[in-house]
């Protein structure tokens, strides 16, 4: 089992290009678990709760990367700011204006992603695409938070949507990057999960989250 995790982690990694940031995608795994995915090569670790993050950052003996992928609740930032080294779900001025406050009261700047609810999905977190450019405008002179790029899920239940709400993600990054607005920097572009990240790299991606493929099928 643990060897199977190793494997995994090496397999994908010699398939990836070099532009391409790998995420481990670590909820419901051990610690145990994610130390076997670093102790193969992953440089970053995604995790989606502040709980199950502080768990593995103090048994995992290696320095890596912590990104933050799941939907933060303000009552969580203060911890959040602390364990993590980007978040890539920032979906409102209200959640971004936390980690700015909380991140000025230690003296850090935050790198975020904004989250596009590419697949037009009620219920699912993100902006739409059409109000992505207005949110990094309005968050973007908060000091304490720093846009670097854009992150994605896609349509959860229409896998073959997923390439074409990468390639709308995609659009919008370069647009929002040709504005060259002050304070922000668009260099990351995040989509793509195991069943569909040949497909995100193809559409531009330069960072992947990868759970199932790397741990196994979910036990949740
Ligand atoms: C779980 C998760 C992933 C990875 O999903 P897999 O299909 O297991 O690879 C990627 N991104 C986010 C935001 C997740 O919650």
């Amino acid at each position: 089992m643990s060897e199977a995790i190793r494997e995994n982690t090496r397999r994908l990694l010699e398939e990836l290009p070099e532009a391409v940031e790998l995420v481990a995608a670590a909820k419901g795994r051990t610690p145990e678990e994610v130390q076997q995915a670093v102790d193969a090569g992953v440089k970053i670790i995604g995790e989606n709760y502040v709980q199950e993050a502080e768990r593995a950052y103090a048994l995992l003996e290696k320095k890596v990367q912590w990104h933050f992928i799941g939907h933060l609740q303000k009552n969580k930032a203060k911890k959040a700011i602390a364990l993590f080294d980007m978040i890539e779900t920032i979906d409102s001025v209200e959640i971004a204006m936390e980690i700015d406050k909380r991140c000025r009261q230690v003296g850090k700047v935050m790198p975020v992603l904004v989250e596009i609810n590419s697949g037009r999905e009620k219920q699912k977190s993100g902006v739409l695409p059409e109000e992505a450019e207005q949110l990094v405008r309005e968050i973007s002179s908060l000091p304490n938070i720093k846009v670097t790029g854009l992150m994605t899920m896609g349509p959860l239940l229409d896998k073959e949507g997923s390439r074409d709400s990468f390639a709308e993600t995609r659009r919008l990054y370069e647009r929002i990057k040709a504005l060259a607005l002050p304070d922000v920097e668009m260099k990351y572009l995040s989509m793509g999960m195991t069943g569909n990240y040949r497909a995100a790299i193809e559409e531009g991606a330069n960072i992947i989250r990868i759970g199932s493929k790397i741990f196994g099928e979910r036990r949740d």
